[in-house]
């Protein structure tokens, strides 16, 4: 028998649709390795670097986009994002299966990848929020952001769930509990196809 090759599971939705938690749950009960992105944005408050991003400023992420560090990398709400290829590859390789939060561009970065490791891998969801008034509670709920900052938001959100169709996968927010019962049984269910294991 061979050892199982890593998933790639590629977590996309509007702020506000619970993918953070989601993926951060999967990954705290040890069923994902969750690859930590670089921003260029400040952190929130509680933020650990190394642990929640890896807080970079503006030249330090351009130095990595000129190094080719990057798996892919979007501007998003007026910062950078990025996933380091480091972060991803060689634990695919391992056979571990990594949880990415990133947005639609990035998504798109992902799926148009030429490289086959990435591209075997990759299981794509988008998390729906259940409705645009919940999500704009969501939004406003966290307490942390300004009126503006949170109308921006709203607005790319809004943006952002068009793009739902490109994905394999939606899931339709209700709960936290639903929603992690239907996420986490996703990647029960890809672990047992039979290309993963050739
Ligand atoms: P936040 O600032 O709320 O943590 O994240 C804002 C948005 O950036 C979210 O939609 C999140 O999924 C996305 N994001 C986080 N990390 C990355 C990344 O590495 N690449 C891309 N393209 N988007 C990311």
């Amino acid at each position: 028998m061979s050892q199982r090759s890593g998933i790639l599971f590629l977590v996309s939705g509007p702020s506000g649709s619970g993918k953070t938690t989601l993926c951060r749950r999967l990954s705290e009960e040890g069923e994902a390795s969750y690859a930590i992105s670089c921003t260029t944005r400040q952190p929130r408050p509680g933020e650990t670097h190394g642990k929640d991003y890896f807080f970079l400023s503006i030249p330090e992420f351009k130095e990595k986009i000129a190094n080719g560090e990057f798996l892919e990398f979007a501007e998003v709400h007026g910062n950078f994002y990025g996933t380091l290829t480091s972060e991803v590859i060689n634990k695919l390789e391992q056979g571990t299966d990594v949880v990415l939060d990133i947005d639609v561009q990035g998504a798109a970065q992902v799926r148009d990848t030429t490289n086959p490791t990435v591209k075997n891998a990759l299981v794509d969801i988008f998390i729906m929020p259940p409705s645009k008034e919940e999500l704009h509670k969501r939004l406003s709920g966290r307490g942390t952001d300004s009126t503006e900052v949170i109308a921006t938001r709203m607005k790319n959100s809004l943006e952002e769930m068009e793009h739902w169709p490109k994905y394999t996968f939606r899931l339709l927010s209700r709960t936290h509990e639903e929603d992690y019962t239907h996420f986490k049984s996703l990647l029960l269910g890809e672990r047992l196809r039979i290309n993963r294991h050739l």
